[in-house]
């Protein structure tokens, strides 16, 4: 896919700047990486006054364009900060709206991966009100837009509990929510195990209850806990048309990559958010694309959650070996990344790597990138302090932080 344009106030040769930001952040993310390797004082010393000296040029250069905030090196020493770091010369981040942000019910709270924490973050997790609301005020967010907790209604394989779990999950959040409505929106719960069942749960939640979506956590098991479901299955075409009448986005949030894969034999470590979510949930978006779903279903709109599990940074290989390959290919009818760049939107959940986000804006744009945090399994002040002054325009921040979010989400201003 070609690479989108940034907004910018006073570039006119947008590609030009394009390729300067690219460089800048290529020159300074190897200088710094350079530096963690050696081990001798002198060379590294010259290495780190090398790159702060680039750095601080460019930078400034970009600065004035209105291309990124004013940066500052003085942390770069330490070969790890460099880039995300910034005066406070830039504008301030407006309002914040985040959307990964999760709850949990204590009926699925023992099977969820919140059975994993301490006891002040089970209280976290089910907080939908004072608590919940400092900690969102702690990170300049004005709105959350909260989600059941992981793998929840996913984990149910017996379907008429799965269904009748989702909706007490909803009628639970939709009644949080009235008590604070101009603070906490709700994605739905769904029971995937019956995509029937699930399309009459979603319209139930985005007429009757004012949900903005849905937030799906992976692939659903169904009967057996062997028995697993991605929704590019032929069963779940009508739930598709149905998300697409609602007109309203679907989260495709991760989940562990299920233990019994021999790759993940003898190294649970990786089956969960170290890894496993990130690869489980990249192939399952790939498969939706590449079976045909945004050919038959275009206004769909599917958002995935740490700056994009890693397809981003891979689209143009992917493309490149479908072209090449002399075996199967997907059934879609263009480049996999056009639908990423068209139907998909990114958010940054538990991924505040300004390397990351600027690779991500050059491959998707900035109008489809949405500030999320992930709590509580991330810092909402972490992510804050990185967001509000990471390397790019006041432009994309202020897109990212809430106009995008308003642009997709109806009622939300
Ligand atoms: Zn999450």
């Amino acid at each position: 896919m070609a690479e989108r344009q940034f907004e910018t106030e006073a570039a006119n040769d947008v590609e030009f700047w394009l390729c300067l930001r690219s460089l800048v952040v290529i020159h300074c993310a190897n200088s710094f990486s350079r530096l963690k390797e050696t081990t001798n004082e002198t060379s590294q010393r010259e290495k780190c006054d090398h790159a702060t000296g680039f750095f601080n040029r460019v930078s400034k250069a970009l600065a004035s364009a209105g291309i990124i905030s004013v940066v500052t090196s003085s942390n770069a020493a330490d070969g790890s900060l460099g880039i995300n770091e910034t005066t406070s010369d830039s504008a301030p981040t407006p309002a914040k709206i985040a959307l990964e942000e999760h709850f949990v019910i204590p009926e699925t709270l023992s099977a969820s991966y919140g059975a994993l924490g301490s006891p002040e973050f089970q209280r976290r997790l089910q907080d939908i009100g004072s608590s919940r609301i400092a900690e969102m005020d702690r990170g300049g967010v004005e709105v959350c837009i909260l989600s059941l907790v992981g793998p929840g209604i996913q984990a149910i394989p017996n379907v008429p509990q799965a269904i009748s779990m989702a909706r007490r999950a909803n009628d639970h959040l939709a009644e949080q929510i009235a008590k604070n409505p101009k603070r906490f929106k709700g994605f739905a719960a769904l029971p995937l195990q019956g995509p029937q069942a699930a399309a009459g749960e979603l319209t139930r939640c985005v007429r009757e209850l004012g949900f903005c979506g849905a937030l799906v956590n992976g692939w659903s098991q169904i009967s057996t806990p062997e028995t697993i479901l991605f929704y590019d299955l032929p069963q779940f075409r009508d739930f598709w048309a149905t998300v697409q009448q609602l007109d309203v986005p679907f989260y495709l949030h991760p989940r562990s990559a299920p233990t019994r894969e021999p790759a993940y034999e003898g190294h649970s470590w990786l089956t969960g958010s170290v890894w496993g979510f990130t690869s489980e949930t990249a192939i399952h978006a790939l498969r939706l694309i590449g079976s045909g779903l945004f050919d038959q279903y275009p206004r769909l709109n599917v958002i995935l959650g740490h700056l994009g599990e890693g397809l981003p940074c891979s689209i143009w290989r992917i493309d490149n070996r479908i072209l090449r390959t002399l075996g199967d290919r997907p059934k879609a009818k263009l480049p996999i990344g056009h639908y990423l760049g068209e139907n998909f939107y990114i958010t940054t959940s538990g991924n505040f790597r300004t390397q990351t986000l600027t690779e991500v804006m050059l491959e998707v744009g900035s109008d489809r990138i949405l500030y999320s945090v992930d709590y509580p399994f991330e810092d909402t002040e972490i992510a804050a302090n990185w967001f509000d002054h990471c390397a790019i325009s006041d432009l994309d921040r202020s897109k990212v932080a809430r106009t995008n979010a308003q642009q997709l989400f109806r009622g939300l201003s």
